[in-house]
């Protein structure tokens, strides 16, 4: 069965979002044959939403230089051949695959406008406050300034290890974050507030539960979580466990960071 607008259009409308603005990640290909591809899909939000906003992240502007902070979970002099390969960011520049293509869809739409930090731009239509709310300090303002509007994140064909507001709400509670640098025309920029990993992000799922809206759209769960209980749930989560949500992995120099930073059992400070 193939996808279509208005398949997706009633799935959207059955999750009653009435007028909140969205933030989404997607896979194009969790919803098995869609028609008219990327395209169908953000013709539909932009129909559904007033506001539908995505990461257009380009993490190729990366690079490493040869000394910077302690503690920074990097190893500074290293990746030279990625230095090398490191392009300007540029505001044309495609978002990378890793996003997946209903975001660099939706950037190359007409009616989009995009924010400009050399790393963590978002591309947005019907989204311009949002967007104008990033600065190179703090990359994740737009989902900040989503919240506040009372936005929801839409999780489509995708789980919580892709959900950008988890690391909003991380900061919120006072966690670590970190230093990069990317290549802009301008130079390398310094870009703070670079987050942890979020490969044990799903974590979250039990603690949103309730205020968690599913629905199935082809093939895909499309889940919708508004960002003010994602946020309230996170924080609660770190100040009870200061280690909440960092991955399993032995090698993960982030959440490694993290943990050397956080003694176990004891709340954070800063968590409210
Ligand atoms: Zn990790």
């Amino acid at each position: 069965m193939t996808v279509t607008g208005r398949d997706l259009e009633a799935g959207f409308r059955s999750l009653r979002l009435g007028k909140a603005p969205v933030i989404f990640h997607a896979s194009l290909k969790a919803f098995g044959q869609v028609g008219g591809g990327a395209e169908t899909v953000v013709e539909a939000l932009v129909n559904s939403f007033p506001a539908a906003l995505a990461s257009a992240f380009t993490y190729k502007t990366m690079v490493t230089p040869g000394t910077g902070p302690e503690g920074n979970a990097i190893v500074y002099g290293s990746g030279q051949d990625a230095n090398r390969m490191a392009e300007f960011f540029t505001p044309d520049m495609p978002a990378d695959s890793l996003m997946g293509v209903i975001p660099e869809t939706l950037r190359r739409n007409p009616r989009a406008n995009r924010s400009d930090h050399p790393i963590f731009s978002f591309a947005g239509i019907g989204a311009d406050p949002f967007l104008a709310a990033q600065t190179l300090a703090e990359p994740f303002a737009p989902l900040g300034a989503l919240e506040q509007a009372g936005g929801w994140v839409l999780l489509m064909g995708v789980d919580h290890t892709v959900n950008t507001g988890i690391h909003v709400a991380e900061k919120l509670a006072g966690r670590r974050a970190f230093v990069r640098w990317a290549l802009t025309p301008e130079g390398v920029r310094e870009c703070p507030s670079f987050p942890g990993c979020s490969a044990g992000f799903d974590a979250i799922v039990p603690e949103v539960e309730k205020q968690t809206r599913r629905v199935k759209i082809g093939e895909a769960t499309v889940q919708a979580v508004p960002l003010k209980a994602l946020f309230k749930a996170v924080k609660a989560l770190i100040k009870k466990d200061p280690l909440a949500l960092l991955c399993q992995r032995e090698d993960c120099a982030r959440c490694n960071q993290i943990r050397a930073l956080t003694r176990p059992h004891e709340p954070t400070k800063a968590g409210k």
